[in-house]
């Protein structure tokens, strides 16, 4: 056999969690590998977070540019070449794979291609096309990541779609379905439907977007109206049937069987986790039955040396909580007393408008027993809003009565996804509604409608009665 190659900490998967903890762990001193099988930067760089929201943002360009008479312009025969567009979501997407390969070698983590899997707690075996090499390590943080579910009656081919295969079609469909509201499945249906696709989303739930109160997801329901998509609620999608040039998709809706055709079917029933290959247990590492890692606050697997982050383990399967449970892992590696906590992890949807939370919402603090104000303040009365013409939804936060701490923060708006960043600093910094009240927030921005929300919290909003 090979001779073993001695590491201090291995990473196994270069996502969002595994690249940033590698970084970080090289930081505080330790010698780090990182093994990567596919592309660095993971699902996220190469075809989640970032393409998703390159596609978005060139499909809101074309749709805004062919609406925007209200404001006085007039475009004609705006137009798009598909083929540009995703090359230039490619330039995107390779621009920031590579900075990833760069910050790795600059901060001398060694990167090494190929599929990991454990031999025992101290080593693991590297296999790539033709060579097979065995590190040893003090420390793991396995990184691996998830893959699309695939439905037994709905399996993937040319037609029937996941994420990635949405991402990278050749052309815009001119029928799209889209089984499965969730996030995934509401910001590719928006993309194509703004690139003028016909989209039917089915939704097996009573609602899309679960897990987001009813009064933010109804103004995304009536823009995606406004572009007609169709959405379909308590809708099981059965099977499908693929044509010369497309497929015939069944559900059952209200206990009627219906058929839909369409060019593609893109299926996005959520994620399962990258778990049942990487010999675990050998190891002993204990997981659920669905494959999900057990962690301690310090992101420590049942083996005290090896630990797990990201998609793997429980919690919101979301880019910047795999990365904030990297620098955690990596800092717990090096000795410190780091833990995890959730309550300041927001959580976004890129529809239109943007969706975005953050802590606690009105019912869930209720369903705890605290007793909270909730305080609105709706984009229309905002200057900036008006000036940019987009003035849908609105900023809610939720403070403890008792003391005014923020706990919680709602947005559904244009920039909402950059616009919850200040209430996660609230709540991690323990700051009160009077802190936001009493910040100078530049006019005329957006920002100023979360300035408000904490003024309508204190019962003294300038700009509202
Ligand atoms: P991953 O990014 O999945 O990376 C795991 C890596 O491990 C992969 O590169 C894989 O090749 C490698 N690997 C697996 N097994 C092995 C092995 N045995 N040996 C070596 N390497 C291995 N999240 C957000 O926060 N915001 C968004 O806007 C967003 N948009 C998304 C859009 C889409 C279409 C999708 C699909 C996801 C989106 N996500 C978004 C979710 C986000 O991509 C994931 O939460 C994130 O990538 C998880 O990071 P991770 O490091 O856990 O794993």
């Amino acid at each position: 056999g090979d001779f073993p190659i001695e590491t201090d900490t291995i990473v196994i998967g270069a996502g969002p969690g595994g690249y940033v903890a590698a970084i970080r762990a090289a930081q505080l001193g330790q010698k780090v590998t990182i093994v990567e099988k596919g592309s660095l930067g993971g699902v996220c760089l190469n075809v989640g977070c970032i393409p998703s929201k390159a596609l978005i943002a060139a499909s809101h360009r074309y749709e805004t540019a062919k609406h925007s008479d209200d404001m006085g312009i007039k475009a004609e025969n705006v137009t798009v070449d598909f083929t540009k567009v995703q090359e230039w979501k490619a330039g995107v997407v390779n621009k920031l794979t590579s900075g990833v390969e760069g910050l790795l070698k600059g901060n001398k983590v060694e990167i090494v291609r190929g599929e990991a899997y454990f031999v025992d707690d101290h080593s693991i075996r590297v296999m790539d096309e033709n060579s097979a090499q065995t590190y040893t390590f003090k420390n793991a943080i396995i990184a691996t990541g998830s893959r699309p579910i695939e439905l037994p009656s709905f399996k993937y081919s040319k037609r029937v779609i996941d994420s990635t295969g949405a991402l990278s079609l050749e052309e815009i469909p001119s029928k799209l379905v889209v089984i499965g509201g969730g996030y995934v499945g509401t910001e590719l249906g928006t993309a194509y439907a703004n690139l003028g696709s016909e989209v039917t989303i089915l939704e097996g739930a009573d609602d899309i977007l679960s897990g987001f109160e009813k009064q933010m997801t109804a103004l995304v329901k009536r823009n995606l109206k406004k572009k007609n998509v169709e959405i379909v609620t308590k809708a099981m999608a059965k099977g499908v049937e693929e044509t010369e040039n497309g497929v015939k998709v069944t559900y059952d809706a209200k206990g009627e069987e219906k058929t839909i055709e369409a060019d593609y079917v893109l299926v996005t029933v959520g994620r399962k986790p990258n778990t049942d290959e990487l010999g675990l247990d050998q190891v002993g590492i204990k997981m659920t039955d669905r494959g999900v890692i057990e962690v301690d606050k310090q992101l420590r697997t049942s083996v005290s040396n090896i630990f797990a982050i990201g998609d793997i383990v429980p919690g919101p399967p979301l880019a910047h909580k795999a990365s904030y449970e990297g620098k955690i892992a990596a800092e717990a590696i090096s000795g410190h007393p780091s833990e995890v906590d959730y309550l300041g992890i927001p959580a976004v949807v890129f529809s239109e408008p943007e969706l975005a939370t953050v802590g606690y919402t009105e019912a869930q603090a209720k369903d705890e027993g605290i007793d909270i104000n909730a305080a609105k303040f709706p984009f229309a009365a905002n200057g900036r809003a008006l000036a940019l013409n987009n003035t849908d939804g609105f900023v809610k936060l939720v403070t403890r009565k008792e003391d005014g701490l923020v706990i919680g923060a709602q947005i559904a708006g244009p920039s909402a996804s950059d616009m919850i960043s200040e209430l996660g600093l609230a709540i991690e910094a323990g700051m009160t509604a009077e802190d936001i009240a009493m910040t100078i927030h530049a006019h005329p921005t957006l920002g100023e409608i979360t300035m408000e929300a904490a003024e309508v919290a204190l019962g003294t909003p300038i700009h509202i009665v």
